[in-house]
């Protein structure tokens, strides 16, 4: 199953191409109030299939379903059982940089195939609960406001993905407040930062062992000051123990490096680039 967690680029450009190689379906995040104004999944795939075609590629476009998740907008939350994974998609608001609102309100160009990164628009935005084995991860792609969304028992996470793309330039106040509702309610003991790379620049080819494959952060974002306000959250203690998990608590104390060690708060990781690596080994 292919997941695109919103309409951008960055996510969704190729999901209907790595779809039709895995031979596999396609979450389709359309509901009923869909106004049209941007370009239907159905669009898209077969879009893809005559690019693809065309320069080549001998793909299983036959085998590309696309399944929707949601009926309607007030829909938030769509669980589906998939072998042995439980999958949890959760509408939660993007990231609100300058980017968005200029792709938002670029004018659309329907008709252009393959489409302009600016005529790729955000459309519905989710995050990602996965459940397999009795393990748990939440992949949470874009930094966008969080409230509530994740306070569900069943949202729990062990290991949390975390979009830090466009979170440099936030207030601490808010950067605290999109760390409890995510990192804290959902109780995960582990947390990669993820979009932090900068994504307007080619990938270089890996030329062997001792040649891995580079990624930068762009200069356009504050990932160190995300860091530094992320590994403060991670040394404190919470002084006043809120009465349910989704509550936010303000008071908060450092703790000695002893305190630290027992206080089971979070890790912060990251995770290495282009291998397999199991996100859940010797989680404490
Ligand atoms: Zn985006």
């Amino acid at each position: 199953m292919v997941l695109p967690v919103h309409g951008h680029y960055d996510h969704a450009l190729d999901a209907p191409f790595i779809a039709a190689w895995a031979e596999t379906e396609i979450a389709d995040l359309s509901d009923d109030s869909d106004d049209g104004r941007g370009t239907s999944l159905e669009e898209i795939i077969n879009a893809s299939k005559i690019h693809f075609d065309k320069i080549g590629y001998d793909l299983n476009w036959g085998a590309v379903r696309r399944d929707r998740w949601f009926d309607s907008n007030k829909d938030t939350i769509a669980t589906r059982n998939f072998r042995d994974f439980k999958i949890t998609l959760v509408r939660t608001k993007h990231n609100e940089n300058p980017s968005l609102s200029l792709i938002e309100n670029w004018p659309f160009e329907k008709e252009t195939f393959p489409l302009s990164v600016l005529n790729m628009r955000a459309g519905a935005s989710v995050s990602v609960h996965i459940e397999h084995r009795g393990k748990t991860m939440l992949i949470v792609p874009t930094s966008g406001k969080i409230k509530t969304e994740f306070c569900a028992e069943e949202l729990k996470a062990d290991v949390l993905f975390l979009g830090v793309g466009g979170l440099g330039f936030q207030l601490d106040e808010e950067v605290q407040a999109y760390w409890h509702n995510t990192v804290g309610v959902t109780q995960a003991s582990r947390v990669f930062p993820i979009h932090w790379d900068d994504n307007k620049t080619k990938i270089q080819k890996n030329t062997g062992e001792n040649d891995p494959v580079n990624l930068n952060p762009p200069i356009y974002d504050a990932h160190n000051r995300t860091l530094r306000i992320f590994d403060e959250l991670v040394a404190d203690a919470e002084t006043e123990k809120p009465t349910n998990h989704c509550q936010f608590v303000r008071k908060r104390k450092r703790l000695t490096a002893a305190e630290h060690q027992s206080s089971g708060n979070p890790e912060i990781k990251f995770s290495p680039l282009f291998v397999k690596f199991d996100p859940f080994i010797k989680l404490r």
